[in-house]
This record gives C-alpha cells, structure tokens and sequence, in this order.
C-alpha cells in the first residue's frame, strides 16, 4: 500500500525531530562535562552598543557555583553609570532605525541566524547554565538551552505574519490601527531559568524592533553574556541588545528608575516586582509587565489516575530542585488517599535524589546558593514548628561536595493557614493539605495571595471543568502539570503579576497601539 502524502509527511516530521532529538541526546551523553566545565573560558564582562567591557568602576562581584562551593567566575558589577551608556546606546540604535526599520523578513532572518547559532553552541549554553544555578547538564540541554533557541526562532518567524487593522469608519476616512514598537525595553530578569526567561523577554521584545538593556540575576549572567556574543554573531546591530551585569539594587533600579527607559519587563518575586511599580511611578511612569511569584495548587481527587498523578505530583514540585515559579508547591488531596499517595511518591523522590549536575543521569541538583538553602531548611523546620511532620526526605545532603543539596520533600498535616502553605519556599518542598469536598478544595486553592497556575487531576469531566473554571490562575492544568507551548500565554492572577510572557499575546508587552486617521477629501461617499 502507497502512504497517502499526509501520512509521508507525518513520518517525515517524525524522523526530522527524533533527529534533532537524537543530536540532543548525544551531546548529553557524549560530552565528557567535568573536562569541559575545566577548559571553558567565561566571558565575564558585561556587553554594551556591541562591544564586551568592565564596569566602569572596574567593580566586579564573585559568583560561586553552588553544586562546589568553588570560585566560579568574578562578573562585572555595572552601577548606574554603566546602565546610563547601555541606555544611550539602546536609544540610539533604536533612534537610527538601524534594527526596527529593517524589513521584516530581513529582522526574522537574522534572527533565525540567531537561533540557529544557539543550537550550533547548544552544549556551552548549557554548560554555563548548569555551572551558574547547579542545575542538571540534562536538563540545560534538554529544556533550558534548546527551549531558548525554539521561543527566537517562533518569534522570529512571527515577524512577517503580523497584520495591522484598518478600523471601521465608512468611506470617507481611512483609519489606520498599528502597532508600533515601543523603543528601550528593560527586561530584569531571575537565576532560576535565566535562559528561558530571557527568551521570552528577547524573543518578543527584538522581534517588534524595540532595543534592549538586560540586566540579569547576580546568580547567573553567564549563559546571558553568551546569548549576547551570538546575537552579535548572527548580525543584531550593536545597541540593540545590552547586557548589563551587577547588582539588582544597584544596577537594577538604576534601570527601573532610568528616565529614558520606555517599559520594563520583570520576572522575578513579588516583593522586588512591587518595587519597580515604585521605580515607575517615581521616574517616567514607564510601562511595566510583572511575571512573580506562586504557590500553585495541585489538587488530586479520588476520581484521578492516582499513579499518573503522582508521577507529575513530583515532578511539579521537585523538578529544578523546586526552584519553579509555578512549583506545584501545594498539594490538595481528597482525604482517605493520603497513605496510598504518599507510597506512590516515595519512589519518584528516590529517583530524583539530588546528585552532581555535571553528571548526565542526575534529575536533581544543587540550590541556588548557601543562603536560599538555609532559608529552604528554615522552612521545613518551621513548618515542624506549625505542627506539619514530615513524610519524605526533610534533610540536606551531600555536604562533603561543598555545595547546597536538599532532598525531596513532603511535609504533610498542613493546613492552609500555615506559614508553609502561604509563603513561597521555592525549594523542593511540598505541603500536603487534605479535603472533603471539591468546594473546599477550591476555596482552599483561591486563598492565597498568589495566582499563576493551579491543576486538578479528576477524569470526571465535569467536575474538572468546573473546577478549572473557578481556579484563580493564569494556567490551569486538567490531568496534567507544567505541559507548556511558547504559543500558550503564561503569567499571573493576583499577586502573581500581570502581563503575559510567551504567544502572540506578549507583543502587547512590547509595541504601543497608533491610530493613524487620513480622511478622504473628495470622497463621493
Ligand atoms: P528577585 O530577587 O526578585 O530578583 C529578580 C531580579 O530582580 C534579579 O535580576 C535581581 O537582581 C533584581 N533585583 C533584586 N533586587 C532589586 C531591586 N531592589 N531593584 C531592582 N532589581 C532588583 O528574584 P530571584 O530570587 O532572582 O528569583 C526568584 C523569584 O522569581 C521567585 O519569587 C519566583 O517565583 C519568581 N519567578 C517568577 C516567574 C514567573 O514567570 N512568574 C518565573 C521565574 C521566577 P539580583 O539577582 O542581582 O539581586
Ligand atoms: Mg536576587
């Protein structure tokens, strides 16, 4: 039998990406990481109009990787004088119309370059992210990395499909509605996914013709310095993009109260995203966009697959070491499971026992730092303290490597009022609430500060929808966790933020609406 074209087409597809999988795959496996974490030359410097230079001051800040306690790197510490040139130069690139101006096919083309050369320096991105937040070399590679090259190359090819409006106005006008790019962005971004929060500022951002100053976590400028170089490589015109390393209460408020920043966009917690409405408000009333925190329920009924509840239970919370805004860091649980369930999440807390990063079959590695792993372990200890035991895992381990690993973590008899259930702990800790009724699993999932995601596992249909309905998140996931598309929005209810990274919708982030009236002298209409 001939294979209809669409079934030729649907193979092809899936030899094109097993292909690209399997070229993942090996640069996993193949690369011997120790040696090159040894050889590896870090660019240390911050990247402004184009050009790799020290902090003014010569000022620079130590980073320590966390997975050794060893020297990593000393990176430029740039102050308000640094941000001041990288501004100028933004502006001026943005001014000359060097980079919006372009044709749109020209900026997609170039910007493909980009990604493609992100690909083609798959392995040292990834390197440089699992040295810098100690998170593991499979999943730099896997996701990290390779989701940073995927969201350029979407925004890239969304350049030439964009159309404006033409309003209704009969025919004696033409009205004109455009969207034009803004001119400086500011994008601060956080240490946790420092790559793909980034392109999903960048991607958007350049894509519209804006220029950009980047100021990056103090915990992981490295693989942002990289992205830098290769956009310079794959022809984005010096200005456009900056990078700007140092302190957030030094170089980024320098930024967020900048007078000729336009907009910043933020990722980060709630508490430093309040300040910049602050920065806004005191200087140029710029726009902000503001992605924060979470503790995003996850809500498990009797009606669910338990065991394939379980599995994204675990994963919600302790993939990257539940250093995840999104970290489905509150399980609600129907009562009379919690025996069963806790037994089906022991198995997947062995398995993500945390282990070296540079080792290809860890799932979990190190904290972001000695200081946020103290703060994880007060948390479990205070949790304690509230009356919550623990279930599973509770301690810090492999202390003889020199860096900061905690186990995997349940702390269950918690009720919602507790510290622990409120407070974003940003660690693998997960607290174990218990319910009676879908109505007070819901209530209890509303009340919280925080809205960025929340799931529900049920393969009752209606009640899953109707739960979903009333779930007070930006994303809700029905019998699932943490499945993402770039062309899905993501962002927050409540205190969570607002603003939408990723899909089309996040170039309202990024380009102001222009009514242009031309009216119709002559018209016989
Ligand atoms: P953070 O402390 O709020 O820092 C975020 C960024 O803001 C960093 O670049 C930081 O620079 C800078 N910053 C800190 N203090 C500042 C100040 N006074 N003025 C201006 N900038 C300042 O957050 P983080 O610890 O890096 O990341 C963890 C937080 O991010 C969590 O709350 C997490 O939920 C949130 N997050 C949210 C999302 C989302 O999409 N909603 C995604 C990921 C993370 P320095 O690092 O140099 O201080
Ligand atoms: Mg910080």
């Amino acid at each position: 039998m001939v294979a209809s074209p669409n079934i030729r087409r649907r193979e092809k597809n899936k030899k094109q990406k097993s292909k690209i999988q399997e070229i993942i795959l090996n640069i996993i496996t193949d690369t011997n990481w120790q040696q090159y974490a040894k050889d590896i030359k870090l660019e240390t410097r911050a990247f402004i109009d184009g050009h790799f230079v020290d902090a003014i001051s010569g000022g620079t800040f130590e980073r320590i990787n966390p997975a050794t306690g060893k020297h990593l790197a000393q990176i430029a510490a740039c102050d308000a004088a640094d941000v001041d040139v990288a501004v100028r130069a933004a502006r001026a690139a943005f001014e000359s119309g060097v980079w919006r101006d372009l044709k749109p096919t020209e900026r997609k083309r170039i910007m493909l370059n980009w990604a493609n050369l992100m690909r083609e320096n798959l392995a040292e991105l990834a390197l440089l992210e699992t040295l810098d937040t100690g998170k593991p070399i499979k999943e730099s590679v896997n996701v990290d990395a390779s989701s940073c090259a995927n969201t350029i190359q979407w925004y890239a090819e969304c350049i030439d499909k964009m159309y404006d409006e033409i309003a209704p106005n009969g025919n004696s006008s033409l009205v004109m509605v455009s969207r034009e790019a803004i001119g400086v962005v500011g994008a601060v971004v956080p240490w946790n996914y420092p790559l793909i929060i980034t392109a999903w500022k960048l991607g958007p951002a350049l894509a519209a013709g804006n220029s950009v100053v980047l100021k990056p976590a103090e915990q992981s400028s490295l693989s942002a310095l990289k992205l830098a170089a290769l956009a310079k490589e794959a022809g984005i015109p010096d200005g456009v993009l900056n990078v700007v390393t140092g302190l957030g209460h030094i170089a980024g408020q320098a930024l967020g109260m900048h007078p000729d920043v336009d907009v910043i966009v933020f990722t980060g917690s709630t508490e430093v995203g309040r300040k910049f409405l602050e920065y806004s408000a005191k200087s140029n009333i710029k726009r902000i966009g503001l992605e924060l925190g979470g503790k995003s329920p996850h809500i498990v009924t009797r009606n669910a697959d338990l065991e394939k509840a379980a599995m994204y239970v675990a994963y919600a919370i302790w993939y990257n070491q539940g250093e995840s805004c999104n970290a489905g860091s509150r399980l609600l649980l129907e009562r009379g499971l919690r025996d069963e369930f806790m037994a089906l999440l022991k198995p997947w807390a062995e398995r993500l026992k945390p282990g070296d990063p540079l080792d290809p079959s860890t799932e979990m590695g190190a904290l972001i730092s000695p200081e946020h792993c103290s703060r994880v372990l007060e948390y479990i200890a205070l949790g304690q303290q509230e009356g919550a035991s623990v279930a599973i895992g509770g301690a810090q381990v492999l202390q003889e490597s020199g860096g900061v690993f905690i186990q995997p973590t349940v702390l269950e008899n918690v009720t919602n009022n507790m510290r622990v259930a409120r407070e974003e702990i940003f660690g693998p800790v997960l607290v174990c609430i218990e319910f009676d009724t879908l109505e007070e699993a819901i209530q209890i999932a509303n009340d919280s500060e925080y809205g960025l995601a929340a799931a529900i596992w049920s393969n009752d249909i209606n009640q899953a929808h109707l739960a979903a309905k009333r779930l007070r998140a930006g994303t809700v996931w029905i019998n699932a966790f943490d499945h993402t598309s770039v062309n899905a929005p993501f962002g927050g209810y409540k205190q969570s933020g607002f603003g939408r990274d990723k899909s089309l919708h996040a170039f309202e982030e990024y380009t102001q609406l222009k009514t242009t009236w031309l009216e119709l002298h002559g018209s016989t209409v």
